[in-house]
């Protein structure tokens, strides 16, 4: 048996319709932007495999880090003990992330990050009397994760409707999803805002924060919104003293160009969640950093009020150390340099597609484009995996959420390779059975 065939034996996959998807094909080594499977084929990962590898695959300085820390501490309880690695990390970050966080919370992936967050601004209201806060803000189409605290927030994403009868309520509003030359944008903006507004009147009280993710809507099929929107939407939400939680998940770690979207927007939010990019897809690691408003809320002289949060793995030193290597290759100007190039590739690739019948709404923001095909292609459906083979045949690694099409590659990734990749895209439209009109 070959090791996909073993694999359907032993394996069951995330979010996979086994029944319709083929089997897996078995990559035997990474290097770069590409991946090489077991015949010696290769595709070029315009996902950075599920968003995480942001310097490429095997990138020799993070595999070293992890080397040389596990041959010194691979492990240790992270309650009541510490470590450098650890300590150096939370430094790091403190230093880069915009305004005035100050403390970092450390968990392992990214679902875990936003659970924490809505734990950490519950019980920051509770902690200090207001026990009514109860109630979330959330956007519609959002996407947090598979836990259920962020399924509830993630609700309106579409994906977790088996579930449904076990969340707590939510509050959604809309997310103001926008396009290059989207000529409603300012009104679906304002109506958004009117709408909180108007929400909020009546509920801040009992409302502990609203959640986000700023800039581009990741699993909600990389739904973007302007930078003003989220300065404008904090202006809002602080006139009514709730907290404000990002979800930067995705958009962490240089993905929109910036740092972080917070930077991008130059807005401040009170709880900001990090994870996918933070190893350089090496090694699972995520945080939740918070203000010292919220971290002064927890301390008192019993557990009653501290946070009831923690995981085996929390602070792992190989976790650490992989996200301080991965931290040094992200400062380099080289690395900006290629975050600029990466933008304007697509700029240009965008362009190329534009006269393209079968697609719309192209956006773009840093290193991350999309654009939609105009045919109805659910999540996972058949057409969906089809048209993912269709890709894969002319080696490239891209994954359609639903009718999305969108393109996020690692930092390293070769010039040339990306603007190939916008034409290989159009060859592969006109091939395909599902897009064609
Ligand atoms: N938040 C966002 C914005 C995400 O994109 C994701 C993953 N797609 C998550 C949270 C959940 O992260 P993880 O898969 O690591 O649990």
């Amino acid at each position: 048996m070959t090791i996909s065939e073993r694999d359907r034996e032993a394996i069951w996959h995330p979010y996979t319709q086994h029944k319709i998807t083929p089997l897996p094909i078995t990559i035997q080594r990474g290097k770069g932007a590409w991946l090489y499977d077991e015949k010696g084929n290769r595709l070029l990962d315009l996902i950075s495999s599920w968003w995480v590898n942001i310097h490429g695959h095997a990138h020799p300085d993070i595999a070293k880090a992890i080397f040389d820390q596990a041959m010194t501490l691979e492990h240790v309880i992270f309650s009541s003990f510490t470590h450098e690695p650890a300590v150096q990390f939370a430094e790091q970050l403190l230093e880069i992330l915009p305004g005035h966080f100050s403390k970092i919370f450390y968990s392992d992936n990214g679902s875990t990050a936003v659970e924490v967050a809505l734990k950490m601004a519950y019980q920051y209201w509770r902690n200090q009397g207001e026990k009514k806060r109860h109630r979330f803000i959330a956007f519609t189409n959002g996407y947090h994760g598979d836990t259920f605290g962020t399924m509830s927030v993630g609700k309106k994403s579409g994906f977790f409707t088996a579930y449904e009868d076990l969340f707590f309520d939510v509050d959604f509003i809309d997310y103001p999803s926008t396009w290059i030359h989207d000529e409603m944008v300012l009104q679906k903006e304002q109506k958004i805002l009117s709408d909180l507004d108007e929400h909020l009147k009546k509920y801040a009280h009992e409302t502990a924060a609203i959640l986000l993710e700023p800039l581009i809507q990741g699993a909600g099929g990389m739904q973007m919104c302007r930078p003003e929107f989220l300065l404008n939407l904090e202006t809002l939400v602080r006139s009514y003293n709730i907290l404000i939680i990002y979800d930067e998940v995705m958009t962490g770690f240089g993905r929109t160009g910036d740092f972080f979207a917070c930077q991008k927007a130059n807005t401040t939010p009170d709880i900001i969640c990090l994870s996918k990019g933070i190893t350089g897809g090496f090694l699972p690691f995520a945080v939740t950093a918070c203000t010292e408003k919220i971290y002064q809320a927890f301390l008192g002289d019993d557990f009653g009020s501290a946070l009831a949060h923690g995981h085996s793995y929390a602070g792992n030193p190989l976790s650490c150390a992989a996200a301080l290597a991965s931290l040094v290759l992200l400062k380099k100007s080289e690395t900006k340099k290629q975050q600029q190039m990466i933008e304007r590739t697509h700029q240009s690739g965008l362009d190329y597609l534009a006269d393209n019948s079968r697609v719309e709404k192209m956006r773009l923001c840093g290193t991350v484009a999309a654009f939609d095909l105009k045919i109805l292609n659910q999540y996972g459906s058949k057409e969906s995996v089809n048209l993912r083979a269709t890709f894969q045949k002319k080696g490239l690694l891209i994954r359609p959420i639903g009718n999305v099409i969108y393109l996020l590659p690692p930092y390293c990734i070769e010039e040339t390779d990306l603007k190939m990749s916008y034409a290989m895209i159009a060859e592969a439209l006109e091939e395909s059975t599902v897009c064609q009109k």
